[in-house]
């Protein structure tokens, strides 16, 4: 299929600076200043968004504590929350064409990806969570401290009261109403900063969500710099959550941020998740898998298959294997359905993820495939590349390079492989690829990681929980879990 032609509607939109939304109203930034949005397929200028002041993020943060202790949203009843949640899902799904214009221009999603995946995801989220809105419970209990007389114990769960919520530029909208959507579900207020690069399917989405009756001050948005407006929410005293996606650098900021009021944390951070190719597993389905671990949204995926341990006797072939995909993708450009890999973020992400290619290369790593940047267009590429026999001494097996790079090791034993997969300071996702049963779930219950896959890689549900061990962050996403992590616990005991 050929190139993707923005629509009228998606282009009118764009001549427009993207606003703030602060207690209902869509407005400039105090000092009108905006900055400079790029597609990054083409390197072009799209549009222009504001950017918050502190006095902004200052408004916002209180728009939505005064919608929190006025009680516009808690006081509705749980079935009214949820169906506004629902309609927003529903409005979602009516624009799902132009969000995923929007995906493609801002964050190099293709099109079709984006109509059939994000999108459609992101409603998903709404409606899982609207179904949760009339299922929050307590719980009874028995006292055992006072013998011969009645008490009525029960525990109660309440919104913890304003919830900012930091995101990162990759999958912008999926991201976002993992975090929203729980958010309101619980009943808290929310202040959403998206990343600098990325603010314009939020910024739709803020539109949908007002549409859909989401009363005023509840849902605010501020796009802005991390370490002014991100630091300022994470910090601020009125704000009683923080829920990160981001670096582990970044997430560690966080937590001092959050140490003034104490507020509750939560912390989405990087991977280096490992892919292990047992000899017995069913070669072409993990030559594929592995593959598309690592090169879907070019390696832009906080669990992308990143690094690739094969046992001895298959090495040669899966590596040959991953290398011959590589080199056949076609890399260009997201507006166009018929390239496999899209661009990277940005100039200097691309920059960075090459920087960490030529590393591995000077520390002896082996190319297989790619390596090098593809300069042609104004675009942000590079090709898929693997880097074979490489050693746990090696950055690019240390360090996340969150771009298409593979960093391939073989091993012979299975509990070598485990301390393999484990001896990183991540602990995000993993994927076992094996035919024996037994292996599958023993190595599954050995792998220090908050999501295993058993012969496949990247599948996410609303209903599973989603985070990582050791510095992949704190708690969890999707599922009641998330839900909970935007409550507070009551216990009442009475004596009757
Ligand atoms: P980043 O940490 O640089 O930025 C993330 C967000 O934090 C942005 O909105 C940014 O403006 C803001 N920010 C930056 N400095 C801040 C500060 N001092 N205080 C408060 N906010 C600040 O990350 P990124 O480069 O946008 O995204 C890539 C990273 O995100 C990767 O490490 C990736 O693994 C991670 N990620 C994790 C998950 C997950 O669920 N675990 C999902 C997606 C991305």
């Amino acid at each position: 299929m050929a190139e993707h032609a923005i629509t009228p509607r998606v282009a009118r939109r764009l001549e427009a600076v993207q606003r703030l939304l602060i207690d209902g109203q869509w407005q400039l930034a105090g000092d009108g200043r905006s900055e400079d949005i790029f597609n990054p397929s083409s390197g072009e200028i799209i549009t222009t968004a504001a950017t918050a002041t502190e006095e902004d993020a200052n408004r916002a943060v209180a728009a939505a504590r005064a919608s929190f202790n006025d009680h516009r949203w808690t006081g509705l009843t749980p079935a009214q929350r949820a169906k506004v949640l629902w309609r927003v899902a529903d409005l979602i799904g009516a624009h799902a064409e132009e969000m995923a214009e929007l995906e493609m221009l801002d964050a190099g999603k293709f099109y079709l990806g984006a109509l059939n995946g994000e999108v459609p995801f992101a409603a998903e989220c709404f409606r899982y969570y609207a179904g949760w809105c009339t299922k929050i419970e307590g719980t009874t209990k028995q006292l055992s401290t006072v013998p011969g007389q009645a008490f009525h114990i029960y525990t109660q769960r309440e919104p913890i009261g304003v919830a900012a919520l930091i995101i990162p530029w990759n999958g912008p909208l999926v991201q976002a109403a993992w975090k929203i959507a729980p958010a309101l579900a619980a009943g808290c207020s929310v202040v959403i900063k998206p990343a600098s690069q990325t603010p314009l399917s939020i910024t739709r989405l803020g539109e949908l969500m007002i549409e859909a009756g989401v009363p005023d001050g509840v849902i605010n948005i501020i796009s802005g710099g991390g370490s002014t407006i991100g630091r300022l929410l994470a910090e601020h005293p009125d704000v009683g959550k923080v829920s990160f996606t981001g670096s582990t650098e970044v997430g560690k900021q966080i937590i001092d941020a959050a140490k003034g009021n104490l507020k509750k944390v939560t912390l989405e951070l990087g991977g280096k998740s490992p892919v292990i190719v047992f000899d017995d597993a069913d070669l072409e389905g993990a030559i594929a898998g592995a593959a598309e671990a690592i090169f879907s949204s070019a390696g832009q995926v906080c669990v992308a298959g990143s690094r690739l341990y094969v046992q001895d006797s298959v090495y040669d072939e899966v590596i040959s294997g991953v290398a011959e995909i590589a080199k056949n993708m076609k890399v260009g450009p997201a507006t166009n359905s018929a390239m496999d890999m899209g661009p990277l973020i940005s100039r200097q992400h691309l920059q960075d993820v090459y920087r960490m290619v030529e590393a591995g290369l000077a520390e002896g790593a082996k190319l297989a495939a790619g390596g090098k940047l593809i300069t042609d267009g104004g675009g942000y590429f590079i090709e898929p590349t693997v880097l074979a026999d490489t050693t746990h001494r090696m950055s690019v097996v240390s360090d996340e390079i969150f771009g298409p790079v593979l960093v391939a090791m073989p091993f012979s034993r299975q509990e070598q492989v485990v301390a393999l997969a484990n001896d990183s300071e991540f602990g995000l996702a993993a994927s076992i690829w094996t035919r024996d049963i037994s292996k599958a779930h023993l190595t599954a219950d050995a792998v220090r990681a908050g999501l295993v896959w058993i012969n496949c890689h990247g599948i996410p549900d609303m209903a599973v929980p989603f985070g990582g061990y050791r510095q992949s962050g704190w708690g969890r996403e999707n599922g009641y879990e998330s839900l909970l992590q935007y409550t507070e616990l009551k216990s009442v005991i009475a004596r009757l």
